[in-house]
């Protein structure tokens, strides 16, 4: 996958990009990121993306023309899916990291200050939130949903299974999980895990997602079970 993102503080990304999974899943080939510095694309000497709103109030308001001009620099090298990250859109889970993962090529473009130019929207195709919340700036939103979509590239993770039984993906939250030693202080892992019974093991865990799913996020529960009409009783 070739990410590019659009930025006018380019110098955030370089230690997510430098690390763990995301490090190895460039130097693996599997993800390219190019990170566009949106003040080269200002049409002053000053460089300036912003400007003040119209109407009066507080804050700038990113400009249209220099987003603009890097989306057509951009897509001249390579076409992809412009995504505008604005607490205004579609809200970010598994499903919409699923659908962008099927993509070759996503352009994201990260905002700051109270914003953008409403215009900025007649160039983008998918506008993205990550959540109910307003940060600074669109760096943090961007980083986040590239590493939700690029975990779920095949090769990225090391063991393939692992994506697949993570929550959120058969709609439901992952079930418990232990490691050595097997009592710690008196708290002992459950007996199953310790059979060495594949088939108990596949079972109990199972029911221990449906279990943690129904007390920690019901909402999930109905979801799935409207989707599935039903296969997933509620216990
Ligand atoms: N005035 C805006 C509002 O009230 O919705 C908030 C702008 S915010 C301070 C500046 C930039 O941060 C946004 O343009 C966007 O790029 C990014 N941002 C902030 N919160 C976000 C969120 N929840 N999801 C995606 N991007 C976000």
């Amino acid at each position: 996958m070739h990410v590019d993102i659009i930025s006018i503080f380019p110098s955030m990304f370089d230690s997510v990009l430098n690390s763990s999974i995301l490090k190895r899943a460039v130097e693996k080939g599997k993800l390219e990121v190019k990170i566009h510095n949106l003040r080269d694309f200002a049409e002053d000497k000053h460089n300036t993306t912003d400007d003040a709103p119209y109407g009066g109030g507080a804050g700038m308001v990113m400009k249209v023309e220099p987003i603009a001009k890097c989306l057509r620099n951009v897509e001249k090298k390579k076409k992809g899916f412009k995504i505008l990250l604005t607490p205004a859109g579609k809200k970010f889970d598994q499903a919409l990291a699923k659908k962008l993962a099927k993509k070759k090529n996503l352009i994201f473009v990260c905002g700051h200050y109270e914003g953008f130019d409403e215009r900025v929207k007649d160039y983008i195709d998918e506008e993205i939130s990550i959540g109910d919340y307003v940060l600074t700036g669109g760096e943090i939103p961007a980083l986040l949903i590239v590493d939700a979509v690029m975990r779920l590239l095949p090769g990225v993770l090391g063991n393939e299974e692992s994506a697949k039984n993570e929550s959120f993906m058969d709609g439901l939250l992952d079930y418990p999980h232990y490691t050595r030693p097997a009592d710690y202080k008196g708290k002992k892992v459950p007996e199953v895990l310790l059979s060495g019974n594949h088939e108990k093991i596949a079972k109990w865990r199972s029911e221990e997602a449906l279990k943690l799913t129904k007390e920690k996020r019901p909402d999930l529960l109905a979801k799935a079970n409207k989707l599935s009409k039903g296969v997933y009783i509620c216990p």
